[in-house]
């Protein structure tokens, strides 16, 4: 019987080989080990309540704070209102992966399908899931100059902003079927793309980022006095509704008198500042501790930049 046998020179070559595959294999199995694979996120890991409004009204109510270290975990509420012949989503959160969650969630609770995706406003936590409607041929209806600033603001936490497809300037109806949708412009969070959205037969609106509940509102590309007149209205308008804000439990007419005041407080420390011609610095340090009234607010890192904003939009008034 011929015996082989195996040459030296050869047995390098294959010990290097070995090494190379099992390093490729650990690697990969820390890979996928790390990174949650977005298809099976559940709305428990993306820290959301599903919660009925009204018939066929839903809420997605998001209990996380921001800053976030977990990228499953949803930063802003969403929106589900199921009509006669379709549904409509309210933001999509800001990963593809939350966007297809709400997609997701609608067939958990019906087999109409989704016709219509409204977008609050530009920021990235409500337009970064952009995508999974774009992938299903939803609609993705926006204001304003939408497009641009995400191109020019989000790039930051979203390097590839899925941008509009359909934009609305004036107040809109959509019908499912015998259900009537309201788009209505509004302003004073964002540079004009702010929307709210209205169900007149439940009477219930989602208001977008107009309405912070319980947490410090992001206002650095808002409008302290805007925001203020229009929450005068919509109190006044909406007095009985109930209210899914953009962020923070569902509520009623009360929170937006709440983040009037809020706001009324930083115009007046910031006439105040004015008044004692305090340097920037000087007026933030004067009111850096949190009134006792805010301390179960969340969003707690955003208070200094509100701080901030009112100096440089009131205090800096001429
Ligand atoms: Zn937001």
């Amino acid at each position: 019987m011929k015996r082989y046998k195996i040459k030296p020179w050869i047995i390098l070559p294959i010990l290097a080989l070995i090494t190379l595959v099992c390093l490729i294999g650990w690697q990969t199995q820390t890979l996928s080990q790390s990174v949650a694979p977005v298809s099976n996120l559940s709305l428990n890991n993306a820290q959301l309540t599903l919660e009925e409004i009204a018939p066929g009204i839903y809420g997605l109510i998001a209990d996380t704070d921001f800053p976030n270290d977990d990228p499953n975990a949803a930063i802003c509420n969403g929106g589900i209102i199921i009509g006669d012949d379709g549904v409509l989503v309210i933001d999509l959160f800001q990963t593809k992966g939350l966007g297809n969650l709400i997609l997701n969630t609608v067939k958990t609770i019906t087999d109409k399908p989704v016709r219509y995706a409204i977008i609050a406003h530009f920021h990235f936590d409500h337009t970064g899931g952009n995508g999974a409607a774009l992938t299903q041929g939803i609609p993705i209806l926006w204001r304003g100059k939408i497009r641009e600033l995400m191109l020019e603001k989000n790039l930051e936490y979203d390097p590839n902003p899925i941008p509009p497809n359909l934009i609305i300037n004036d107040t809109v109806s959509i019908w499912l079927g015998d259900r009537q949708v309201i788009l209505t412009p509004a302003s004073g969070h964002t540079l004009k793309t702010d929307l709210v959205v209205y169900v007149p037969d439940v009477n219930v609106m989602f208001t977008g980022d107009l309405l912070f509940n319980e947490r410090f509102p992001y206002i650095v590309d808002g409008n302290i006095k805007e925001w203020q007149k229009t929450l005068i209205s919509l109190e006044k308008t909406y007095s009985n509704a109930k209210l899914i804000p953009g962020h923070g439990p569902i509520t009623d007419s009360l929170a937006l008198g709440k983040l009037k005041h809020y706001l009324d407080r930083l115009e007046s420390l910031a006439m105040d500042w004015k008044e004692q011609k305090f340097s920037e610095e000087e007026a933030i340090n004067s009111a850096s501790t949190i009134p006792e009234v805010y301390q179960n607010y969340k969003f707690k890192a955003l208070y200094q930049s509100n701080l901030k904003t009112a100096y440089q939009q009131i205090t800096m008034e001429n």
